[in-house]
């Protein structure tokens, strides 16, 4: 069989854009080496947002484009995704007018997408949101709204409904080899993780959505190209590592997140009800491996704890910890290289298509999963590596004129039903 797209990694990226592609009619596989979301995709903070933090450093489209997004997350799957309070507690007179203006532009630039108002607290109000909040020398709080989700699950229903859509979606199975016909990708050849058994596999399009491991596909496709004594690639990707802890709810007792804008170091720290429990997170640590289950480093562990001590009445010890998970971002490190590239500043994703027509597409962050999978179809057929549609979704009437970003965004809604569908 000959596919139009061959999709290379099952997490929130590849996801999506098998997602997308199957529903414009494309014939589309998607193979993952472990489980679906095994990676990067489960294993993160499962905030649906418009991200602070980029407010804080200016990145004004992005935040607008995530905070667009987030609706769409949280309207096509309400029973994985919810709107959730948020609280920055203040210890300095000047912090609520400094957040409490920040946030209330994150508002505007939410327009309709707002999921409610941001509210200045005073110090009695922020203590009944945050009961076990560090009282002494608490000045008050701003309220803001953003959103959570359940990743995993998320990712099961997007592999499900692309699968209702006609995609061939397997697990458990690696890409290993990539070939070529006249220096142009036509195919690879992937593993069967747990027979050994190895199938070749053709398609006009090939994707490299491999999260952190991105460079390997990349790697060999340079070689195949220039040979073993040719040009090397320069690895795009340099791991960074989160690490988020569980402990029990008593130590928030609260349904209102708390999220601590400026660590000691100058990090970001969430306390965020989760599942009868609270996660404690993230770091941010440079790591040189992209190990397949790394492990939390110590002073990460002491860092999370040392911090929570500062905020909360009752700090959590290591033996209050009954899991942690470790997640690895993709940081892009070159904006560009000699292949043919796209470096898409404004979506904090990268799309590269090499020589030979391998699409690799790496960073962003889930809750534009949607976003970044219409830009690599859009690449892909400004490529001409696809065509652009087949055949059109069921109930799905294109108004002359539609561009490519309307038509995604209404397909995205012809998704819905088939996501209830498939996970009710
Ligand atoms: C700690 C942390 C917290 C985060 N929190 C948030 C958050 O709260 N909200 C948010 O929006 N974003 C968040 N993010 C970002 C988000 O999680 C990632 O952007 C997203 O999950 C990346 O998805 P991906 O599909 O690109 O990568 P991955 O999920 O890593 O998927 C890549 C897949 O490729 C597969 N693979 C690799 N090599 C091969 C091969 N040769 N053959 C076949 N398959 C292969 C892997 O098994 C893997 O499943 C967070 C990230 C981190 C690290």
């Amino acid at each position: 069989m000959q596919y139009d797209i061959a999709i290379v990694g099952g997490g929130a990226t590849g996801l999506g854009v098998a997602l997308d592609a199957a529903a414009r009619g494309l014939r589309v596989v998607l193979i993952d080496s472990h489980d679906f979301a095994k990676g990067t995709s489960s294993r993160s903070t499962k905030l649906v947002h418009g991200g602070v933090r980029y407010l804080a450093q200016g990145n004004i489209a992005l935040v607008q484009e995530a905070l667009q997004e987030r609706t769409l997350v949280l309207g096509n799957a309400p029973y994985a995704a919810q709107p959730l309070a948020f609280v920055m507690p203040t210890y300095r007179w000047w912090e609520v007018p400094f957040y409490g203006a920040g946030l209330k532009m994150y508002d505007l630039l939410a327009g309709r997408a707002g999921l409610g108002r941001t509210e200045l607290l005073s110090r009695q109000e922020t203590l009944s949101h945050l009961p076990t909040l560090r009282a002494k020398g608490l000045t008050g709080g701003v309220k803001y709204w953003d959103g959570q989700f359940n990743d995993a699950r998320f990712a099961v229903a997007l592999a499900r409904t692309a699968a209702k859509q006609g995609a061939l979606l397997v697990n458990y199975c690696r890409a290993t080899e990539l070939s070529y016909q006249a220096g142009k990708l036509v195919g690879l050849t992937c593993e069967d993780q747990l027979s050994g058994a190895r199938y070749p596999l053709r398609s006009r399009c090939i994707v490299n959505a491999t999260g952190v491991w991105v460079d390997e596909l990349r790697q060999r496709d340079v070689l195949a190209m220039n040979g073993p004594m040719g040009r090397q690639t320069q690895p795009m990707v340099v791991p960074s590592q989160g690490v988020h802890m569980v402990v029990d709810r008593e130590f928030l007792d609260s349904d209102v997140a708390l999220m601590v804008p400026k660590t000691a170091d100058g990090r970001v720290l969430f306390a965020v009800p989760w599942l009868g429990k609270v996660i404690l997170g993230t770091t941010d640590t440079p790591r040189s491996d992209l190990d397949r289950e790394p492990q939390a480093f110590e002073d990460e562990i002491e860092f999370i704890l040392k911090e929570s001590a500062r905020y909360l009445r009752r700090a959590p010890t290591r033996d209050d910890v009954k899991s942690l998970w470790v997640g690895l971002r993709p940081l892009v490190k070159i904006a560009e290289n000699k292949d043919r590239k796209t470096r898409e500043l404004s979506r904090e994703h990268t799309i590269l298509i090499s020589r030979s027509g391998l699409v690799t597409v790496t960073g962003g962050k889930w809750t534009t999963y949607r976003a970044m999978a219409e830009d690599v179809l859009k690449k892909c057929w400004q490529g001409r590596l696809i065509a652009a549609t087949r055949s059109r979704p069921p109930g799905f009437t294109p108004k002359t004129g539609e561009n490519f970003g309307q038509i995604s965004v209404k397909r995205m809604e012809s998704y819905k039903l088939l996501l209830y569908k498939t996970t009710c």
